[in-house]
């Protein structure tokens, strides 16, 4: 079944309200097994809504109208389906009486105008309206089906889950299933990921591979499309096996929500180890990424700010002429801040960053120029030197990054 999804709305064109609706539902269907192959928006204007309907008619078999149920006279999507497949708008009796207890329980005046919210398709089921008072639709037409849904997410999602899901499931049952798995990389640029699997990605039909870059890392989106699971999880296996053998030894995790920050703070977690930090250039920034995962006391029982080079002296106890020998921007520095940030913590890792954020150059060394070094308890120090490109914010961030993933290692 090939489905399209319609977000009608005039500010939506105009920018100032981002169609999440459209991501909501794509998701959802995707989890029916239905494909979607357009998302489209359009202003509320019945010609042009008109229009839409005729070519979606053309190209898919489900078509879901988001928008345009309200109470005022720019909200006429309902209107427009009606005409658009012949028949009349007829009241909906439950969507009624719903209707009636919430004016009555507001003491709000009702308008003649909300009756249009209970309005429905004559033959269509009728999808109640939990959290608001438009109620929506599902129309079986003779050649297209449509879904009907109020435009604020807060209805249109409870609307969707609760009853046109269960709807759609038992009306039109799918025996293929979409399964995704998402696997996360860092050290390696989009461009390189993508060369090293170019074979891999020509020849995809199932799974699909699909490759996503976000700021310093990449993620690989695998979708399978099968009858069922057990099968679902032998093609996405065998996908990654592939996968590993060429980029295996940048991947660092699974799924949409686990961040570099996260794995790293489970692996101490499991190892039973801490961690504590020194930060120049960062100033703060790669321990304000660890405070945002809960329960991280447990492994980081906190660290140093040392901007200046007093403040490195002071707080760490590192010799000032040292850093009048080498320069802050140093391995040297980089060492004796870690060295010295894990004696003091007593912890089992202790990570420094020192360099240049930008714009400008410090010490004669060029912005993204920067000493990331780890210290061990009982270990070798491992010192880095890193050049990182593009803006400020973007040098600290691969500073955090790549401290991350030192200590990953
Ligand atoms: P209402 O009864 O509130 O008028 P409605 O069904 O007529 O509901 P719209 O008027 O189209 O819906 O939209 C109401 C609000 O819902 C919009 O101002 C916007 O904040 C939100 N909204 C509408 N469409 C979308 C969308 N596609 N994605 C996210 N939010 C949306
Ligand atoms: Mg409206």
């Amino acid at each position: 079944m090939k489905a399209e999804i319609i977000a009608v709305g005039t500010e939506l064109l105009m920018g100032q309200v981002v169609n999440t609706n459209a991501t909501f539902l794509s998701e959802q269907l995707a989890d029916l097994g239905i494909e979607v192959y357009y998302h489209t928006v359009v202003g509320d204007n019945p010609k042009r809504l008109e229009e839409l309907l005729q070519l979606a008619d053309t190209r898919s078999d489900l078509i879901i109208l988001g928008g345009g149920l309200g109470p005022t006279d720019d909200d006429l999507t309902k209107n427009v389906l009606a005409d658009h497949v012949g028949v009349p708008l007829v009241q909906d009796a439950e969507g009624y009486a719903h209707m009636m207890t919430f004016f009555k329980n507001r003491q709000h005046p009702m308008t003649p105008n909300n009756l249009r919210q209970v309005e429905t398709l004559k033959d269509g089921i009728p999808l109640q309206n939990r959290t608001g008072l438009a109620i929506g639709c599902l129309y079986k037409g003779k050649k297209n089906n449509y879904i009907l849904l109020p435009g604020p997410p807060s209805e249109l999602r409870p609307m969707f889950l609760e009853q046109a899901k269960p709807l759609l499931q038992k009306e039109f049952p799918t025996q293929e299933v979409l399964t995704s798995r998402v696997l996360r990389f860092y050290g390696i640029g989009e461009s390189l990921l993508v060369t090293e699997l170019a074979e891999m990605i020509k020849n995809q039909s199932n799974p699909t591979i699909a490759p996503y870059a976000k700021p310093n890392e990449v993620t690989l989106r695998i979708t399978a499309n099968t009858m069922d699971d057990t099968s679902a999880t032998v093609l996405l296996d065998q996908a990654e096996a592939e996968i590993m053998a060429k980029v295996g030894e940048y991947f660092y995790g699974y799924g949409d929500t686990n961040s570099l920050e996260e794995v790293t703070v489970d692996l101490l977690k499991q190892h039973h180890l801490t961690v504590t930090a020194a930060e120049s250039l960062t100033a703060g920034e790669f321990q304000a990424t660890l405070g945002q995962i809960p329960g991280v006391s447990e492994v980081f029982p906190g660290g140093f700010v040392t901007y200046s080079k007093a403040t490195k002296a002071a707080f760490l106890d590192i010799d000032p002429a040292l850093l009048d020998t080498y320069g802050v921007v140093s391995q040297e520095c980089a060492q004796a801040m870690a060295e010295h940030a894990l004696a003091k913590a007593g912890t089992d890792f202790a990570v420094s960053f020192t360099g240049v954020a930008g714009p400008d150059e410090l010490e004669g060394k060029i912005p993204g120029t920067v000493y990331i070094a780890l210290a061990r308890k009982g270990k070798e120090t491992i010192v880095t030197e890193n050049h990182f490109s593009r803006d400020r914010s973007y040098v600290r961030h691969s500073a955090v990054m790549k401290g991350l993933d030192l200590i990953r290692r």
